[in-house]
C-alpha cells in the first residue's frame, strides 16, 4: 500500500500523509465541483462513475450507488485478505 493518498486513507489507514493527502483531494474534488459541475458526474471515459469504487474513493461521492460498490468493494476485499491469510497458514 502506498501512503499518501487519498486511497490508503480511503482504505482504513490514518498515516499523517494519507490523512493530509485524504483532506487534500476533498478541498480538491470540492472545488472541482464547483467549478465544473459537468465533470463531476462523468469520468474520463464519459461513463458514470457513481456506482462504482472509482466515484466513492476516486470522487468521494457518498450517494447510494457509490456507497453501496464501495460496501461491496470492501467486504471483496475483507474476503480475498481472509483468503490469501488462509493460504498462508495451509503453507505453513
Ligand atoms: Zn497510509
Ligand atoms: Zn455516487
Amino acid at each position: 500500500m502506498r501512503h499518501g493518498t487519498a486511497y490508503c486513507y480511503n482504505m482504513g489507514c490514518r498515516n499523517e500523509e494519507c490523512k493530509r493527502a485524504y483532506s487534500e483531494a476533498t478541498k480538491k474534488f470540492r472545488q472541482a465541483r464547483v467549478q465544473h459541475p459537468e465533470r463531476m458526474t462523468q469520468n474520463a471515459q464519459g461513463k458514470n462513475y457513481h456506482g462504482t469504487e472509482y466515484g466513492y474513493v476516486g470522487y468521494g461521492c457518498k450517494c447510494d450507488d457509490c456507497r453501496a460498490a464501495h460496501a461491496k468493494y470492501a467486504r471483496d476485499n475483507r474476503l480475498r485478505k481472509a483468503k490469501q491469510r488462509q493460504q498462508q497458514k495451509e503453507m505453513i
